[in-house]
C-alpha cells in the first residue's frame, strides 16, 4: 500500500526529485563537505517491519517526533508510510503539518504535546488528532468540536506512573461514563512506560496492571502503552497499537542485551591538517592533554556545534571518545571544540590518516550508544542532537539509490 502523497512534496522538503541531478549533487556534496551524515531508509524499514511483526497482531505505528530522532522526518514518514505504516506519533502541530505534508489522507497523526486552547482550526485543518492529557485540555477541544462540528478524533493519555504528561487514574474513571455513552471522539487511549529499558524494574508491572484495568473500562477504544523498549518487555504490554521510536533509528532498546535493531547513521567528518607536537606538548584548549611521546594528530572538522558533545574530550587522566581513521579506532587528544577535534592518530601506520580523508565518528563499529555512554548521555540525545552542517545522503534501494540535500550540502 502506498500513501506516500505526490513525490513533487518531496522537492518542498529539501530533496531532489530527479535521479540525475541526484548523483551529481551526491557526489559534489560530499566532494566538497566537511561532514556526511548518511542515514539508512531501508535500516529504519527493516527495523520498523522487525518491530511489527514482533508485535502482530497490534499495529505499529512510527515516532518520528524531533525530525525523527535527527534523521528527517520527511524521508522517514515517507519510507515508512511506503512500506505500510499507517499511524504517526509527533510531539507538536508544527511537526504535525510537516508530516502531513508527505503523507497522504489516509494516514492517522497523533500529537503528543496536545491541544491549546484556540488552536483546534489548525488541527482540524491538518487532519490530525491531539494526545490529551488534562481535563481542562479535553473540555476545551470539547468546546471546539462542538462548535465547529469536527469530529476528527483525539487519543486519552492517562498516566500510570510516569507523572509527566496524563489524566490520573480518577481523573480517567470519571470521564468513562461519557465516552462508554458513544460518539464521543475518543480513538486511542494511551499511557507511557518510565522505566521500560529495564527489564525488571518493578515500575513496569505497575504501569501496566493499572493501565489495563483502565484502558478496559473504555469499552471499544483501542489502547496502547508501549514505546520501542516496551515491546520487549512482553506481548502483554502490546495491546493494540505499539509507538516505537528509537529502535526505529537503531538505538538499543534492550540496553541490558545486544541491540536487536539495524544500526540506521553513519557520520563522518573531514580531516583537514595532520600536525605533529612534541612530547610534553599540551593540545587544544586549557591545554588539558599532553602528549607522552611524538605524537601525530589528524585534526578533524566535527565538533560540539555539530552534536559531537564536548563531554566525549579527552584529558591527561581520562580517557574520552574515540573515532576510526584508515579503519583502527584512535582516541580524541584534548577538548572536542565547536568545529574541531583532535586525534592521536600516532598509532597509524604512516600517511594512513591524511588530510581531505574522512574519519568515522559513528559507524565502523562505533554505535551511537557507545557515542552517548562516551558524553555522558542517551542515544537519543546524540540523534536528536545530530549537526545540520553536515551533508546528508539518505541510502534508499526503493526510491532513487540516493538523494542529498544540496542546501545542507552547502553548509
Ligand atoms: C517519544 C515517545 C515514544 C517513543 O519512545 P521511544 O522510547 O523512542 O520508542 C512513545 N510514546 C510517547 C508518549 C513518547 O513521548
Amino acid at each position: 500500500m502506498n500513501i506516500v502523497s505526490d513525490p513533487k512534496s518531496i522537492t518542498a522538503g529539501g530533496l531532489l526529485s530527479s535521479e540525475v541531478n541526484q548523483a551529481a549533487a551526491l557526489a559534489a556534496a560530499t566532494a566538497a563537505a566537511n561532514g556526511v551524515l548518511t542515514i539508512d531508509l531501508d535500516a529504519i524499514v527493516a527495523n520498523w517491519r522487525k518491530l511489527e511483526k514482533s508485535a502482530v497482531p497490534a499495529e505499529c505505528a512510527g515516532v518520528i517526533k524531533a525530525d525523527a530522532y535527527g534523521c528527517g522526518a520527511d524521508a522517514v514518514a515517507r519510507a515508512l508510510a511506503a512500506a505500510g505504516c499507517k499511524t504517526f506519533f509527533v510531539a507538536t502541530l508544527d511537526e504535525a503539518r510537516a508530516a502531513r505534508a508527505i503523507l497522504l489522507a489516509a494516514a492517522t497523526i497523533y500529537v503528543l504535546d496536545g491541544f491549546f486552547q484556540n488552536c483546534g482550526e489548525a488541527f482540524a485543518k491538518i487532519d490530525c488528532k491531539p494526545v490529551i492529557g488534562d481535563l481542562n485540555e479535553l473540555a476545551e477541544w470539547d468546546v471546539f468540536c462542538r462548535r465547529s462540528g469536527w469530529a476528527g478524533g483525539a487519543a486519552i493519555h492517562i498516566d500510570t506512573g510516569m507523572n509527566r504528561l496524563g489524566l490520573t487514574l480518577g481523573e480517567a474513571q470519571g470521564i468513562i461514563p461519557r465516552i462508554n455513552a458513544g460518539d464521543h471522539g475518543i480513538t486511542l487511549v494511551m499511557s507511557h512506560l518510565a522505566c521500560a529499558e529495564s527489564l525488571n524494574h518493578p515500575l513496569n508491572a505497575r504501569q501496566l496492571a493499572a493501565f489495563r484495568d483502565i484502558a478496559s473500562l473504555f469499552s471499544g477504544v483501542p489502547a496502547s502503552l508501549s514505546n520501542s523498549s516496551g515491546i520487549f518487555l512482553g506481548s502483554q504490554f502490546q495491546f493494540d497499537l505499539v509507538r516505537p521510536g528509537a529502535a526505529l533509528y537503531g538505538i538499543n532498546p534492550t540496553p541490558e542485551a545486544d541491540n536487536p535493531m539495524q544500526s540506521v547513521v553513519e557520520l563522518k567528518a573531514r580531516i583537514v591538517q595532520i600536525r605533529n607536537v612534541e612530547k610534553g606538548e599540551s593540545v587544544g584548549y586549557g591545554g588539558t592533554w599532553t602528549a607522552r611521546r611524538p605524537t601525530r594528530l589528524a585534526i578533524v572538522s566535527a565538533g560540539y556545534a555539530d552534536g559531537y558533545f564536548r563531554a566525549g574530550s579527552s584529558n591527561d587522566g581520562t580517557r574520552g571518545a574515540e573515532v576510526v581513521i584508515a579503519g583502527k579506532r584512535c582516541p580524541i587528544a584534548g577538548r572536542v571544540s565547536m568545529d574541531l577535534i583532535a586525534v592521536d592518530v600516532t598509532d597509524l601506520e604512516k600517511n594512513a590518516a591524511r588530510r581531505g580523508h574522512m574519519a568515522t565518528l559513528i559507524g565502523e563499529g562505533i554505535t551511537v550508544d557507545e557515542l552517548a555512554h562516551h558524553f555522558g548521555t542517551i542515544g537519543y540525545e546524540v540523534m536528536t542532537s545530530l549537526g545540520s552542517r553536515y551533508a546528508r545522503i539518505y541510502k534508499s534501494g526503493e526510491a532513487a539509490p540516493e538523494t542529498a540535500s544540496p542546501a545542507t550540502a552547502a553548509g
